[in-house]
């Protein structure tokens, strides 16, 4: 049996539930680790060099079954003559933003991820569709629904898949949070909440501004909450409440929230609540069952997850969360079968960040 998957029980479970395709996410086929078939690896070009790309993406291509990084986007020469040593990419896989679409003609480059800020999202995922690239996109998939879209359909018509950068459907501790609460191990769930912030340093970066971000932590962490309750509840919510926290550095978050919390009201009546921050650090994933308390303490990070169950400490193996989560879309293109993370599920997420943006500005009980 694979060392990643942790026991034989969520692995029914996984492939019983089969719920991606309804939206509610989580792990259809985390059987993706068992199949070895096929085992040409398919290249990768990582477009924008920051942060995420340099201290995530290209170790977890260096751990890869299925990938490797093949090439890179970026417009800045420096880091391009660094990773070119340093990952021995050779030259002609090497592009900038003003040359990229003759990314085409370079059958190296089977897949482009695009891990731009926000505002860049779709333009670079349909440049890729349209270059005849499958592409995976960061979250949040794109600034609105109308870009997801365009995003969908220049896929479709390329002919490439899709898929949206969530690493956790790949991660162990989130995958038992979904199988404790889906499979009702400790009874219905009465209460859940979520939390995800941390103090957002450089006062000039990008995810302060409203033009280039879309939103402040709500957008950009507070997007792991709404998915937590997704996959916890096995639901999608029917309406929400939210609330603008108070700015302690009120100069700084000028444009976009500094923290703020919100309330998903689930079809059976279920609330749970979120809370993103960029001022404020959190990581915490709970839910409060009938027969007691289940939860993630650190739930959102890279590694190091710890959680808790009645019956005491989880315990998994680690894992890569990036290398399973490329590996999983290499297998769904190599055996033509749909991304566990589609755009589909971007979009949904988009929507309801627009929704609680809505239901914080006008203080209303906004519908799904
Ligand atoms: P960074 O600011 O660290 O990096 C963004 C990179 O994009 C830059 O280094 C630059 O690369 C390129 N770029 C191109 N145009 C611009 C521009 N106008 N302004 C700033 N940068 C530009 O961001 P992150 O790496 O933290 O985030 C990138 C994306 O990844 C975001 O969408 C974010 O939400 C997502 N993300 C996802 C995470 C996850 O866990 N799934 C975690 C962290 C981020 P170059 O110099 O090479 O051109």
């Amino acid at each position: 049996m694979n060392k990643n998957i942790p026991d034989n029980s969520r692995r029914k479970f996984i492939h019983d539930l089969g719920l991606a395709g309804l939206g509610i996410p989580f792990l259809s086929s985390c059987s993706f680790l068992d199949n070895k078939q096929n085992t040409k690896k398919l290249g990768i070009a990582l477009v924008g060099l920051g942060n995420y790309a340099t201290g995530q993406l290209a170790p977890a291509l260096q751990r890869s079954q299925y990938c490797y990084l093949a090439g890179i986007v970026t417009g800045s020469p420096a880091k391009a003559e660094n990773w070119k040593s340093r990952y021995n990419i050779p030259e002609k896989n090497i592009y900038n933003y003003e040359n990229f679409d003759s990314i085409k003609d370079n059958p190296a480059i089977d897949i482009v991820y695009v891990v731009l800020p926000n505002f860049l999202h779709a333009a670079y995922s349909i440049r890729a569709a349209k270059a005849g690239k499958h592409v995976i996109c960061e979250k949040p998939m794109a600034m609105n629904a109308a870009e997801c879209d365009q995003m969908m359909a220049a896929c479709k018509e390329a002919g490439k898949m899709l898929s949206i950068g969530y690493r956790l459907h790949f991660e162990p501790y989130n995958l038992e949070m979904a199988r404790l609460g889906q499979q009702k191990i400790y009874g219905t769930i009465k209460k859940m909440s979520a939390g995800f912030g941390f103090s957002a340093g450089d006062p000039t970066q990008w995810r302060l501004k409203k033009d280039l971000s879309g939103g402040g932590p709500m957008v950009d962490v507070g997007i792991y909450c709404m998915q937590g309750f997704c996959y916890t509840t096995g639901m999608l919510p029917i309406a929400v409440t939210a609330q603008e926290g108070k700015k302690m550095d009120k100069e700084k978050f000028k444009e976009v929230e500094a923290s703020l919390s919100f309330q998903f009201e689930m079809p059976n009546g279920l609330i749970c609540e979120g809370k993103a921050s960029y001022e404020e650090g959190m990581n915490y994933l709970k839910a409060e069952a009938d027969k007691g308390i289940f939860e993630l303490t650190s739930a959102f990070i890279y590694s190091g997850q710890a959680g808790y169950t009645p019956n005491g400490p989880m315990n998994f193996p680690k894992v890569n969360q990036q290398a399973n989560q490329i590996d999983a879309f290499a297998l769904s293109i190599k055996n033509n079968t749909a991304s566990i993370v589609p755009g589909e599920m971007g979009k949904r997420d988009v929507q309801y960040i627009h929704a609680v943006y809505e239901a914080m500005r006008t203080g209303k009980r906004i519908e799904i």
